[in-house]
This record gives structure tokens, C-alpha cells and sequence, in this order.
């Protein structure tokens, strides 16, 4: 984890500024050269691998499993949905960091048992990592026409998250989250944030998920019987109160059935 943030640290304003030229100046007419890769955690354009936004453990390995981009409505499944990481990010210290988490929740009988400090810190940092990945992603990707829609040839030079009307279809504000989606990660300490995690126990038999940028993430993971919430930048007073706000969110999602 350590030289994962050290990566991060140093190469941040490079991975920022490639991703603005790629993505964002040339969604307004620079479209001359074409897209080059970088790893998203170190910069490097060497032994570029997929990495997948969600762990591929996590969706169970189920290719059928989609979630659908809130811009233009079209499904996209979990198994497609990657960004480029090199391999010794991927493979090595992404990899380990996952690890570390699926040994931490199979170790865990929610809710008899308790987790450390040390526990609750590794998998805010795994979420953390999971909000930089899906903010990548939906930077990176294209606006693609529904048929119901119809094809607008205007938007489909846009990436989903410029659009994104959560953010007010500025390009300056999908920087800045991504900027501070990074910061997050770098930091060491997550002790100021331990209450904004909230772990429950879930007997659902099916995958879920729904996040929004920089504000919070849901998971639900049935193989280890888990579902996390955890709000990146709001701290509460107790868990207590983190949990009820996280129930509430809960509900609504799946009211209006934006989540899978
Ligand atoms: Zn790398």
C-alpha cells in the first residue's frame, strides 16, 4: 500500500493532466491523435493490463452482470468494465490490497464480531480506490446514443461523467473530483473517517452496487454475506448515526431501481 501512495503522490498531476487532454479537450474538437493508455496509478505506458473496476470475486464471474450508466440509460457489465493499470499495479499491489480485504471480511461474523482499527482502515482504503476506478471509468467512457434515445451526434464526443448532470456537465468540477478522489488515497491515516464506514450483514443471494462520485459507495457481497456503505467525505459522530443516514440512502436507491 505504501508505494501504491508513493506512485499516486508523485505521478498525480501527470495521470490528471493526461486524462484532461484525452478526455476532456478532446471532447471539445481536439480529436488529431489517438487515445493513448497510462496506468491510472503510476503513469507508466509499459505492460499495460486491464484492471476491473469492481473485482471480478465481487460480481462472482457472472459476465451477465450490468450495471446501467446513469447518462444515457445503456446497461454495461461489471466484466467489461476495466481501466488501464500496469501490471505491477494490477497484479502486485492492487492485488494485494483486495486480498487483504476478502481475508478480512471472511475472518468477520457480522454481527458478533468487531473489527479493528486497522481492519476498518484497509477497507476504507480499498473503497477509496474503487471511487478513483469508477471515476476513471466514467471519464473515459464515451456517450453512446440509445436506441430508444436516438443518436445525438453532439454528445457522443463527451465522456459519460462531463455529462453526468450530478456535476453539473462541468469539465472543471470532473478534475477536481478526480484530484480529490486521489488525495483520498494518498493520505495514510484514515482515523478521522473510521465512523463513516458502516459494515452490515446482508442475506441477499444477489450482488449489489451503486455509487456516487466523491459523496458514497454501497457494495453488496453475498459470497461473504457483507454489504459496505461508506461516505467518502462526511464524517459522523458515531457509527450509529453514519448507519441510519446509510438505510436511508439504501432505500431510496432501490425504490427508484437505479441499483443492480
Ligand atoms: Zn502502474
Amino acid at each position: 500500500m505504501q508505494s501504491l501512495r508513493t506512485n499516486i503522490r508523485r505521478n498525480t498531476k501527470f495521470i490528471i493532466d493526461h486524462l484532461s487532454d484525452q478526455y476532456i479537450v478532446r471532447g471539445n474538437g481536439k480529436k488529431n491523435n489517438p487515445i493513448s493508455s497510462i496506468c491510472m496509478f503510476c503513469g507508466s505506458n509499459k505492460d499495460l493490463t486491464r484492471e476491473h473496476v469492481i473485482p471480478k470475486w465481487a460480481f462472482e464471474r457472472k459476465t451477465d452482470k450490468f450495471f446501467l450508466t446513469t447518462i444515457n440509460g445503456l446497461p454495461q457489465t461489471y466484466n467489461k468494465t476495466t481501466i488501464p493499470a500496469c501490471i505491477k499495479c494490477n497484479s502486485v499491489l492492487l492485488n494485494e490490497i483486495e486480498k487483504h480485504v476478502l481475508r478480512i471480511f471472511s475472518n468477520h461474523n457480522i454481527p458478533d464480531s468487531y473489527f479493528s482499527n486497522e481492519e476498518l482502515e484497509q477497507v476504507i482504503r480499498w473503497i477509496e480506490i474503487l471511487d478513483y476506478k469508477l471515476q476513471v471509468f466514467s471519464l473515459s467512457t464515451k456517450f453512446r446514443a440509445s436506441k430508444k434515445n436516438g443518436h445525438i451526434p453532439f454528445l457522443a464526443d463527451h465522456s459519460i461523467s462531463v455529462l453526468d448532470p450530478n456535476i453539473d456537465y462541468s469539465p472543471a468540477k470532473v478534475i477536481s473530483g478526480l484530484r480529490s478522489s486521489l488525495k483520498r488515497i494518498s493520505i495514510k491515516s484514515k482515523s478521522g473517517q473510521m465512523n463513516s464506514l458502516v459494515i452490515f450483514k446482508t442475506r441477499n443471494k444477489e450482488f449489489g452496487f451503486f455509487h456516487k462520485n466523491n459523496d458514497y459507495l454501497f457494495l453488496e457481497l453475498p459470497q461473504k454475506q457483507v454489504a459496505v456503505f461508506y461516505f467518502f467525505q462526511k464524517v459522523f459522530a458515531d457509527v450509529v448515526e453514519a448507519r441510519d443516514q446509510a438505510l436511508s440512502i439504501i432505500k431510496e436507491q432501490y425504490k427508484e431501481g437505479t441499483a443492480s
